[in-house]
């Protein structure tokens, strides 16, 4: 873990102190693992991950966990249809861009669109609590095997 990375742990548990929230050692080890991995893994990749060190957990532990991250707002829920969910530790507002070819999902920062909630809110009468913009493409990765 970087130094920043610590750092963003370190807040996370004392986010659940504050809320009461008791940290046992898997969700100490579920946060460790969002925090580390950029790869806005499902709750079956953080089971796989952790299984060896938790030889108990379950997958539905993991997602408890999540949902209990999620309340207090640390971690952030990307749904999409039928697929399994995809779990974000929430940072500083980011989008993504999501590969059509074998679905990895890469942060990229852009300041938020306020403007365009407004705006939103404004024409339809929506009180806006939240919005969700994604951008589709082909990784370099994928890109590179179409090529060849
Ligand atoms: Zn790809
Ligand atoms: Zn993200």
């Amino acid at each position: 873990m970087t130094m920043s990375e610590e750092g963003q742990l370190k807040e996370a548990i004392s986010t659940l102190k504050e809320t009461g929230v008791r940290i046992t050692p898997q969700r100490h080890a579920i946060l460790e693992y969002l925090i580390d991995s950029m790869a806005h893994p499902t709750a079956d990749d953080i089971y796989k991950a952790l299984e060896g060190k938790f030889p108990n957990m379950s997958v539905a532990t993991v997602y408890n966990n999540l949902r209990v991250f999620r309340e207090v707002g640390l971690v952030k829920e990307l749904t999409y249809g039928d697929a399994s969910s995809r779990f974000d530790f929430v940072t500083t507002d980011h989008y993504h861009v999501i590969c059509d070819g074998c679905g990895k999902i890469v942060d990229f920062h852009y300041p938020g669109l306020d403007e365009v909630e407004q705006l939103a809110s404004h024409v339809t009468g929506f009180k806006v609590n939240n919005h969700r913009m994604e951008i589709y493409g082909t990784c370099s990765d994928c890109s590179v095997k179409e090529t060849h």
